[in-house]
């Protein structure tokens, strides 16, 4: 049974197709970019490997969409026969606002609801409407699911996901803290437990979702109880070329000193800083760590803020849950950053925390425990496929 999994962006489409018979398994991914642009690229690759790049015009999404259905199709790289094999479609979407507390099996009245907030996802929430009115165009038969960043986030009690700004804000512009990255932090907690055969409902787990986006969640008894982003993808720990938390007189006076306008201070914070700004070498955290192995301070400097922006926020979730029994470490640099995980758990035996420092060494992209046998806390690197979640749900909602 096929499931097409898209997540559409404004000039981009990415997309699976996972057969989710049994073991799921991934026939075909890929990624259409450009779209709007004089000329688009799709580059798909088949479960051989095979790769397939072709560069054409792709004015909008429904082009593009018939662009990856072709591709699935093609008799030379294609991996199904007819459009008839995908059963059902399942959609990524970044904000589900307080409507949606789970994933949704998308009729009328769910698109009139994702419409609606669109204004807090801008970026992202017509991007995913446009891809789901493509799909009713080209695959009108085909049931639709969405599964959203922000749904399992909505069990945040209010003191977590209140701004202290007058409360009206909220009533009226529904400011608060959403969070985002929840299909991973739930799988990753979900599947560590299952890895260490414990029963989530009794445990308290903080989940780092470090990669270029990056997000930690307090994980109390399998719920969400606090996360590090908040209103925007923009708060919290140290990313890639965001800022996560600042001073909000730092920004101001910066906008003040460099004449910024508003959209151009939005394109700051979310471009230009995080480990990008700091370092002035890269976003890539690769290159930092080759470049700090040489001595280059900057690169030293970075690193060290970016473990110290993750221990804080370690040190306050166990704070806000009353003790952590596991932390797990996931995303690009969770995954694969010895020298990030090193630098995170260094020095934390105040928590009970015994990190296995020769195992870390070298560890990269596997399911592992890393902490020591006699570890008050459990410390693991868990690999997140978000994808497979949204299969899944999407499989469910339509099949049961
Ligand atoms: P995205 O948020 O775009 O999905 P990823 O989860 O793929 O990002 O993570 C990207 C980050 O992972 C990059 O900063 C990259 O440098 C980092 N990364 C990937 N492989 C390694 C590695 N072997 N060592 C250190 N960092 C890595």
């Amino acid at each position: 049974m096929n499931v097409l999994v898209l997540n559409c962006g404004s000039s981009s489409i990415k997309y699976q197709l996972l057969d989710m018979s049994e073991t799921p398994e991934v026939k075909a991914k890929g990624l259409v970019e450009r779209i709007g642009l004089e000329t688009g690229d799709l580059c798909h690759k088949n479960d051989k490997g095979e790769k397939y790049e072709s560069k054409q015009p792709v004015p909008n999404h429904t082009v593009g969409i018939k662009l990856v259905l072709e591709a699935l199709i093609d008799k030379n790289h294609g991996v199904i026969s007819s459009l008839d094999e995908i059963k059902a479609v399942g959609h990524r979407v970044a904000h589900g606002g307080e409507h949606f507390k789970e994933s949704v099996r998308l009729d009328a009245d769910a698109i009139a609801k994702i419409e609606s907030i669109c204004d807090l996802a801008p970026l992202h929430n017509p991007a995913h409407l446009l891809g789901m009115r493509a799909i009713l165009d080209v695959l009108p038969q085909v049931p639709q699911a969405a599964v959203f960043d922000t749904s399992f986030h909505q069990t945040m009690p209010a003191s977590s996901y209140m701004y202290p700004l007058p409360y009206r804000m909220y009533e009226q512009y529904k400011i608060r803290r959403y969070g985002f990255h929840g299909t991973s932090h739930k799988f990753v907690a979900e599947k560590a437990c299952d890895i260490l055969g414990w029963n989530i409902a009794e445990k308290k787990i903080i989940t780092c979702h470090l990669g270029n986006g990056a997000s930690i969640t307090a994980v109390k008894y399998g719920k969400s109880v606090d996360t590090s982003m908040g209103f925007t993808p923009v708060e919290g720990v140290m990313m890639g070329t965001r800022t996560g938390d600042l001073d909000l007189g730092a920004l101001l006076f910066i906008m003040e000193k460099e004449n910024l306008s508003v959209s151009q201070a939005n394109s700051f914070i979310n471009k230009n800083c995080g480990v990008n700004g700091v370092s002035e070498i890269s976003s890539d955290m690769r290159d930092l760590e080759a470049e700090s192995e040489k001595g280059n301070e900057r690169a030293i400097l970075t690193l060290d803020m970016y473990a110290h922006r993750i221990k804080k926020y370690i040190g306050s979730y166990a704070a806000v849950m009353n003790g952590v029994d596991l932390i797990v470490m996931t995303g690009g640099i969770g995954e694969n950053s010895c020298h990030t995980r090193k630098l995170v758990f260094s020095d934390m035996d105040y928590l009970g925390i015994k990190f296995d420092f020769e195992l870390n060494k070298g560890l990269r992209g596997k399911d592992e425990t890393l902490s020591l046998p006699d570890s008050k806390v459990k410390i693991m690197t868990i690999t997140t496929d978000e994808e497979l979640v949204i299969a899944t749900d999407t499989k469910k909602l339509v099949f049961g």
